[in-house]
């Protein structure tokens, strides 16, 4: 078992990857973890034998074996547990391209052992609700994608349009024009999830580069309705966003230039930004919150900070080849965590 600590509004764990069969033919593991302590060490592989390794700690660090439903029962659940109480949540995958972000957030969905974050969350959802039995509930959900500063409907036909982000003293911050569709079952929101995975390839020959330039919002909103002793109706509303962002390693080392180089930039100005918001949150003594400084922040405004909860899962891979990249996820994370 790892160490858990769930009372906490920001927890920060690390997931670690398997070598690949060709990494495991050519390269060195530079990662150790003790999931007792929830620390991860990380060797310098060019560093002189006598150097310190690098120790990191989190909520729970997690090893190259563990489970898909390692990560949603000790991370994940009690998050989704307190959007089904009518409070607002968020989870992060983030790092490299390549260490397992969309493998930790939507895995294998037509095999069981294999289901990440977002189909799990379907299950756990539609369960607890078919359990209830003087609440109504009505489950909504949306997919976007924020590329390049631009968002953009998973779930619309003619997702090529633009949509903007709007204020309101009612809602807060929301995108306009955003399609919500309601669903019954698990099976059916998971019908919409396969749609807008679909949606998200289409006109880009290469899935791989796209999503790894892009953030992946799946948003499940979670209204239940009950009547209380008063004989009124009483509504709380909660809402689940489950971002797989995009890749985080530094584009300047890959060569980029003209337009993929703006790119860089744009994606680079979002984790930073997202790097900044949270670690202000769990700083506690920040009077400014700078949610304004990209469109990422800014639509998860309501649901970082406050009442809101956050999982951030940074994900790593074992190789020396990757060590720079693997550090500057460790350092990214630990700031998240402040310690
Ligand atoms: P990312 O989304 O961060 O670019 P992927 O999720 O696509 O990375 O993972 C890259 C490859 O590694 C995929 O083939 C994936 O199946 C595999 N992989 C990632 N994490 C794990 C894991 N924890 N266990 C087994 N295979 C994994
Ligand atoms: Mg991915």
């Amino acid at each position: 078992m790892s160490k858990t600590k769930h009372c906490e509004a920001v927890r920060v764990v690390v997931r670690c990857r398997p070598f690949s069969k060709r990494e495991r033919a050519e390269c060195e593991n530079i990662l150790e973890i003790d999931d007792k302590l929830g620390q991860i060490t990380i060797r310098n592989p060019k560093a002189p034998p006598d150097e310190p390794m690098k120790v990191f700690t989190f909520d729970s660090v997690y090893g190259w074996d563990s489970k898909q439903s390692d990560i949603y029962d000790d991370a994940v659940r009690p998050l989704v547990e307190s959007v089904l109480q009518g409070f607002n949540g968020t989870i992060f995958a983030y790092g490299q391209t390549g260490t397992g972000k969309t493998h930790t957030m939507q895995g294998i969905t037509n095999d069981p052992e294999r289901r990440g974050v977002i189909p799990n969350s379907f299950q756990h959802i539609f369960t607890q609700i078919s359990r209830t039995q003087n609440q109504k509930y009505l489950v909504r959900s949306s997919y976007l994608e924020i590329y390049q500063e631009e968002i953009r409907d998973l779930l619309c036909k003619n997702n090529n349009k633009k949509l903007e982000l709007k204020e309101n003293p009612d809602f807060g911050v929301y995108v306009k024009d955003l399609s919500a569709v309601v669903t019954k079952n698990a099976t059916e929101i998971e019908h919409v999830m396969n749609m807008g995975n679909q949606s998200r390839s289409v006109g880009f020959t290469n899935m791989n580069e796209r999503s790894s330039r892009s953030h992946a919002i799946f948003v499940i909103t979670v209204e239940c309705s009950e009547v209380g002793p008063d004989g009124e109706d009483h509504i709380r509303v909660g809402k689940l966003n489950m971002v797989d962002l995009a890749g985080s390693e530094r584009q300047s080392k890959t060569g980029a230039k003209g337009k993929r180089l703006k790119e860089a930039a744009k994606i680079n100005l979002s984790l930073s930004a997202l790097g900044n918001v949270i670690s202000a949150l769990v700083d506690g003594k920040s009077t400014h919150i700078p949610y304004r400084d990209s469109k990422l922040t800014r639509l998860l405004q309501d649901s970082l900070g406050g009442n809101a909860k956050t999982v951030m899962i940074a994900t790593v891979g074992p190789s020396h080849k990757n060590f720079e990249e693997s550090l500057a996820t460790l350092r990214y994370a630990s700031r998240a965590k402040n310690i």
